[in-house]
């Protein structure tokens, strides 16, 4: 037996679930769908920007069946993995991704002065 003696505080239930919550997103290509999404294969299309919320995300959750309660979760995980927004859950939680390839070439290449991602203001 496994019970649980004290309520679990929201930090526990997350990193309980985040195993579960990875390997479902790893199932559906979420990570793959959003890399597509932010950083295209063919340069000649220019990429949707991240605008510093989840609406890649939310668009590619919905489409792989994610209900809204369950998108919660997947978010509240994603940013305790340091993915606040759809860049981040690319630059942090992913860990390849050609977003993150390109920015390290185009750092290796001596294009420091672009910086391809800077802190969005978030809204409330
Ligand atoms: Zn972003």
């Amino acid at each position: 037996m496994f019970a649980r003696m004290e309520s679990a505080s929201d930090d526990d239930l997350i990193s309980s679930i985040t195993p579960d919550v990875m390997k479902c997103l790893g199932r559906c290509g979420f990570l793959e769908k959003l890399d597509g999404l932010l950083s295209p294969e063919e340069n000649s299309t220019p990429s949707p920007s991240c605008d510093g919320t989840y609406k890649l995300s939310k668009s590619i959750l919905n489409g792989a069946g994610f209900d809204l309660a369950e998108l919660t979760d997947v978010l509240a995980v994603l940013q305790s993995k340091g993915g606040c927004c759809d860049c981040e859950i690319l630059y942090n939680v992913a860990e390849t991704s050609r977003l993150k390839a390109k920015y390290w070439r185009s750092r290796a290449s001596g294009e420091a002065a672009h910086t391809p991602h800077t802190p969005h203001p978030r809204p409330n």
